[in-house]
């Protein structure tokens, strides 16, 4: 069986425990590697290799990071077929969407390549006579990342390259479910030159994660996944004095005013919802149907349910199977309810199941229409193959649904007329807004600002922000003396 490997100060090595999590193939279930619970040891070896490394990456000058940088983005390209042919077979995603989880992640080291312009700080001189002010952005340490499973390329992605490129060193603990891709990620690194020790992984659940959450050697820590572990994990490191910035679940709302272009609509809408089926954090979970544009609901269904879930490699597969049973048994559970509590269901994917593939985790696209807010199906997350329909009589009303919603990370407007395009942006409450775009996930030279319960912390992650997360700055006030300076002491405040 393939063990996974641990990296701790740049050597993949098996770790010593005698615990490990089964990673499967979600098509059938079968156990395809074993992803180790890292030992209290080796964690301990894992941070103290980050923090001496530190001592020496952080005088590395900000121009031999941003080659190395170069040097991964190349060989990321080059290795973008294997890294997805290896995050299809472990998530079950169709071979095309692996090979874009992989780009998006290819994307952020492009950006991490400009370091040293992102870097600069600032200057004033003479800010008081012969004073000049300037700041310097300086790396924080030692820096930790606990990452999903739904995009085990590109969320890995967002965090170590920008951390590292700043001047940081990183502790990365990925999901326990796809572990193999974010190692390959790991290797590509150290081939591209990264010295020892700069980037380290470690694998397992909760008990991996808590050492990083306390550790007082953790300077900040990034966390992309659930609701209420991204919760704990806030609560946990900032009690701990740490930086945190926890990107969680979502609830993604698209409203269809009736001027939209009704085939744009429908099939942004097949992708944005059931694509990956339905697990991204971005997919459009919710449409709500302003006014006429009620009457496309029906064909929404049909064309939604022409999406074929099948194997990765089908080249005819429109999404994988879930993730684990567990999940499916979640999806399930959600399309019951929303049958029980009276949402009609148009298009129904509980029972499918891809022939010869029969203990996987199999959901079929399913859309629901008559859904209200007090319902399960629209209050819970189901990170599935389903969409849920509502209708709202105006723009108003829609809005009055999207903002009343606890969580913030995207939604979309589908419109032809500006002035409802331009209301929709500047009055709705989430962090990412797309005008006939589904789903508006920002390339990184912006940064990916969900709102609300999707988000918890303040600096969010790629771009300037990550910069600013991975960072401090120093400001230095200067004033170099000349022979003619005089004076006594200055017992104010004020410079002179
Ligand atoms: P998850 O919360 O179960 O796991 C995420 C990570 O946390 C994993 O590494 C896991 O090992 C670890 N973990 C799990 N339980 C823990 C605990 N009790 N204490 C400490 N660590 C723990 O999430 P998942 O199922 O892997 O991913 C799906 C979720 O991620 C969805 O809710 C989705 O919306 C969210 N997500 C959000 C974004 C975003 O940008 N907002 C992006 C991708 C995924």
């Amino acid at each position: 069986m393939n063990k996974v490997p641990l990296l701790i100060n740049g050597q993949f090595i098996q770790s010593d425990t005698s615990s490990y999590i089964d990673v499967t193939n979600p098509a059938d279930n079968s156990v395809i590697a074993q992803a180790p619970c890292t030992t209290d040891a080796e964690m301990e070896k894992a941070i103290a290799t980050a923090q001496t490394a530190f001592e020496s990456w952080r005088h590395v000058p900000v121009t031999e990071r941003a080659r190395l940088m170069m040097r991964y983005q190349a060989l990321l390209k080059e290795h973008q077929k294997s890294i997805a042919t290896l995050l299809a077979s472990e998530t079950g995603k169709t071979f095309d969407d692996a090979m874009g989880d992989v780009w998006r992640g290819i994307e952020v080291v492009e950006q991490a390549m400009n370091i040293p312009s992102m870097m600069m700080g600032e200057t004033a001189e003479n800010v008081a006579r012969n004073i000049d002010t300037y700041s310097y952005v300086q790396p924080l340490g030692v820096c930790a990342g606990i990452t999903p499973f739904n995009f085990p390329a590109m969320i890995p992605l967002w965090m170590f390259p920008m951390a590292i490129a700043c001047g940081n060193t990183f502790v990365l603990k990925p999901s326990e479910q796809d572990p193999q891709t974010p190692v390959k990620l790991a290797e590509l690194f150290m081939e591209a030159g990264a010295p020892e020790g700069v980037l380290n992984v470690v694998h397992g659940g909760k008990d991996q994660v808590e050492p990083l959450l306390t550790d007082p050697r953790i300077k900040a820590v990034s966390f992309v996944g659930s609701v209420p572990v991204g919760q704990y994990i806030y609560r946990t490191a900032t009690a701990n004095m740490k930086r945190a910035q926890c990107f969680a679940g979502a609830k993604n709302h698209t409203v269809i005013m009736p001027d939209a272009n009704k085939e744009h609509v429908l099939n942004n809408l097949v992708g944005s919802s059931v694509g990956a089926a339905g697990q991204r954090c971005m997919a459009i979970s919710v449409a709500v149907f302003v006014g006429e544009s009620k009457d496309w609901i029906p064909e929404l269904a049909e064309r939604i349910g022409q999406v074929k879930p099948g194997l990765w490699d089908d080249k005819d597969a429109g999404y994988g199977p879930l993730i684990s049973p567990q999940a499916k048994d979640r999806v399930l559970n959600l399309i019951q309810a929303g049958k029980d509590e009276g949402a009609i269901c148009l298009l129904d994917g509980s029972d499918f199941t891809l022939s010869g593939y029969e203990k996987g985790n199999w959901v079929g696209p399913t859309v629901f229409s008559d859904v209200s807010t007090d319902m399960r199906i629209y209050k819970e997350e189901i990170f599935g193959p389903v969409l849920s329909c509502m209708n709202a009589e105006s723009l108003d009303d829609a809005l009055r649904i999207v903002n009343a919603n606890p969580y913030g990370n995207g939604t979309s407007i589908f419109t032809n007329n500006g002035a409802a395009a331009r209301k929709y942006q500047h009055n709705v409450d989430v962090g990412q807004v797309g005008i006939n775009i589904p789903i508006p996930v920002p390339l990184p030279f912006f940064s990916f600002t969900g709102w609300k319960n999707s988000f918890f912390g303040d600096l969010h992650a790629y771009g300037k922000q990550a910069i600013r997360f991975y960072s401090e700055t120093k400001t230095i006030t200067s004033r170099w003396l000349e022979d003619d300076i005089a004076g006594g002491p200055n017992l104010t405040i004020s410079l002179d």
